[in-house]
This record gives structure tokens, sequence and C-alpha cells, in this order.
């Protein structure tokens, strides 16, 4: 295999006559290709863009090219093809794909445990109410449940056909 000690001589791919340092190639192949482009063809190899061959060797290049198995290799350990066989079901969301000996976060759980304050978002009304009452309890102990906290008497009949109305204390007292 080559390495690429900039020291080593290499040929022209124009005129194995040429040889050079290979650090000169690149220089030397700019001067070489005015004088041979109309008679060589030089192809650029698909793997490394350095490597200039004559038409007749390319396959052969291409098929032994130095760099062919890097990338050769590279692409195989990148890019997995996808089958059959690679493809897999839709995974569960509920699956613990950690493997530690962690129970989930709970974030519910995680609440009623610290002390923090909780809001009851996305409940229903009942629900909302029976979370305060255990949320109250929770923050400020038992004996909490005790003590209710005074109501409103929200709870008069909707009258019928009249709109409600502002400021409309009156209309209890009805004459
Ligand atoms: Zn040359
Ligand atoms: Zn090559």
């Amino acid at each position: 295999m080559e390495n690429y000690d900039e020291s080593i001589m290499v040929y022209c791919p124009y005129n194995k006559e040429h040889k050079m340092l290979r650090k000169k190639l690149q220089q030397h192949i700019l001067k070489c290709r005015e004088i041979h482009k109309d008679t060589v063809e030089l192809k650029v190899c698909p793997f490394n863009k350095i490597h200039l061959i004559p038409e007749p060797e390319f396959f052969q290049h291409v098929k032994f090219c130095e760099d062919r198995k890097i990338i050769v290799q590279y692409q195989t350990s990148a890019a997995a093809v996808i089958n059959d066989d690679t493809k897999h079901a839709k995974i569960e969301s509920e699956e613990n794909w950690d493997d530690v000996n962690v129970p989930d976060y709970d974030p519910q759980a995680y609440c009623s445990s610290a002390n923090i304050v909780r809001e009851p978002n996305g409940l229903f009304p009942s629900q909302r109410k029976a979370f305060i009452k255990e949320e109250n309890r929770r923050r400020f102990g038992d004996d909490y449940d005790n003590e209710e906290q005074p109501k409103k008497n929200k709870s008069q009949e909707p009258r019928k056909g009249n709109r409600p109305m502002p400021y409309d204390r009156n209309s209890s007292n009805r004459r």
C-alpha cells in the first residue's frame, strides 16, 4: 500500500517517463495536461480526485484504487440499507429503553411529594375541585380539610328568558 510521504517518486499519468516527487505531481499535471489534452484523456478517479487516470487504465484503477476500500468501508458502515429485516414495528412509547434500575420519571408522582405549587391544568371542574382540596391538604396538612373556604353563593338558578344583567342585585328581590 502506498503511503502519503510527499518525498516518494511518482509517475506522471500522461507520460510514464515523467517521474517526480509526489508533491510536484499536481503542478506537473497542470502543465502536462496542456501538452497532452488532445491525445490523452485523463479521467478523474471517483474515489480520489487527485487520481488522474488515462482512459485505458481507468477501469482497472477504479477497481483497485487504494482509496476505494476506505470509501466502501465508510459507506457500508455509515449507510445501512433498510430492508424488511432491519425495519421494525412502531416502538411503544411506554417502553423504557434506558437500561437503568431507576423508575420512570412520573411528573405527577414527583410533584405530589415535592414542595411545589401545582396548577390544576387540564382537569374537569369536578376533578379540579378535588385536586385543589387535595393540594391544600398536601401543602397545609390534614387539618386543612376542615377549613372550607367561604363559598360564593353562585348557584342561583338561571332565570329563564332574562339575560343575566351586570349589577343585577335587585332582580333577586322582585317587586
Ligand atoms: Zn507529465
Ligand atoms: Zn483512485
